[in-house]
């Protein structure tokens, strides 16, 4: 095991409260991110042409991707850590506004803590268990109030325990409302009629708590959508699967078949291969975050590319959470998140895409519950039950 991590980090000094805590963090992030990619603080370098003239709402797409299950700065916005993520730093950041402090105040269980992230409000059921979010989801949102067909909203998930997470038990929206949600490891595990062993790296489907994998009852996505929806032969789908490295290629597989052929406005990847750091090795944690880095700029290239997004589609990147400093002694480092501490509390937040400022770094606090209402004021959606506020820089 590679310990490196735990004799190069530079202590952080003493704070009096979380929120100082986290504004440090936030301009930590920002003085790197003006060191290493130039960008500049707070207004506008420039806003090009093709931003101001990106449609109309009705032609506008956004697509939200989850930053893989949580990385520390020292991994990757610090000096030591930006190699683990050249995409981000060459390619992505240049063009993006970015926020160096998004402020988690939730539960750290990635299902509950993504289905925050996409309620707008701390979501409190317990992160293992197979339940719906309580407060609309942005997919309810967002399909009720503009009359959006169910095709217009998708989720690709990792993990069985993701699969209630497109729509609420809220009683004003729910039943109906919601998105779809695509979990690739079931469809590759109907493709293969359960005799996946050559897919087995590929079909791992919690790293954090292997005594929970919930079983499916019913088929919640048909095998038969493989070929109706994503165009995908069985046989085909499973060769392309057999060149796919981890789950989160195949979800990205997944997401840009769903761009290509079902062209959603509303489209959720929640990526997770970094939380292999549950299994304590760092260099596989090191790994997860190079291909996370990797995949967002392959959806990133994506967005460029097809048809339907290019020109008019707006990229969201951000963790769920962060993960234990080395400082806790109640955690173990960047194996887990148990401890809650203010550093694995801080994330940050990657805007890029139509009309979004490009290479602008912001490190006023956000909150995570902002996601929704930005995303509800972006595409012109109600977001009434959310706890957060829309993000002003990215309208
Ligand atoms: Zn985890």
């Amino acid at each position: 095991m590679n310990m490196r991590n735990r004799t190069t980090q530079t202590p952080t000094p003493a704070f009096s409260d979380d929120r100082e805590l986290s504004q440090f963090l936030g301009r930590t992030r920002r003085d790197f991110l003006r060191d290493a990619a130039g960008l500049a603080l707070g207004s506008a370098l420039f806003r090009p042409a093709w931003a101001k003239a990106a449609g109309s709402r009705t032609k506008k797409k956004v697509v939200v991707i989850t930053f893989g299950g949580g990385a520390r700065d020292q991994e990757t916005f610090m000096p030591e850590g930006q190699e683990n993520i050249p995409h981000l730093m060459s390619e992505l950041i240049p063009r993006a506004s970015f926020f160096t402090q998004v402020v988690n105040r939730g539960i750290l269980g990635h299902y509950v803590a993504t289905a925050s992230l996409a309620t707008g409000v701390y979501e409190t059921f317990n992160n293992f268990a197979a339940v719906s979010p309580e407060s609309p989801t942005v997919f309810e949102y967002f399909r009720k109030d503009l009359k959006r067909p169910s095709s217009d909203a998708w989720v690709v998930a990792p993990s069985n325990g993701f699969n209630r997470i497109g729509e609420s038990s809220h009683r004003s929206y729910g039943t109906g409302l919601g998105a779809r949600v695509i979990l690739p490891k079931r469809l590759l595990t109907a493709a293969t009629s359960g005799q996946g062993h050559d897919y087995e790296h590929l079909l791992r489907d919690n790293y954090e708590t292997p005594y929970f994998t919930p079983e499916l009852l019913g088929q919640e996505f048909e095998l038969t959508q493989l070929e109706t929806i994503l165009r995908l032969s069985v046989d085909d789908f499973k060769k392309n699967a057999r060149t796919l490295s981890s789950p989160d290629e195949l979800s990205v597989y997944i997401a840009r078949q769903l761009m290509r052929q079902v062209a959603p406005t509303l489209l959720w990847i929640t990526l997770h291969d970094i939380d292999v750091a549950h299994a304590g090795a760092y260099s596989l944690y090191i790994d997860g975050i190079r291909r996370t880095d990797r995949l967002c700029s392959e959806l990133w290239n994506a967005i460029q590319t097809e048809p339907e997004y290019a020109g008019n589609t707006t990229l969201f990147i951000l963790p769920d959470f962060g993960r234990d400093s080395d400082e806790d002694a109640g955690g173990n480092g960047f194996q887990h998140h148990r401890t809650g501490d203010t550093l694995s509390r801080t994330t940050w937040m990657l805007v890029a895409g139509a009309g979004i400022r490009e290479g602008v770094v912001h490190d006023r606090a956000v909150d995570s519950t902002d996601l929704v209402p930005t995303l509800g004021a972006l595409l012109g959606f109600n977001t009434a039950f959310c706890q957060g506020k829309p993000v002003q820089e990215v309208l």
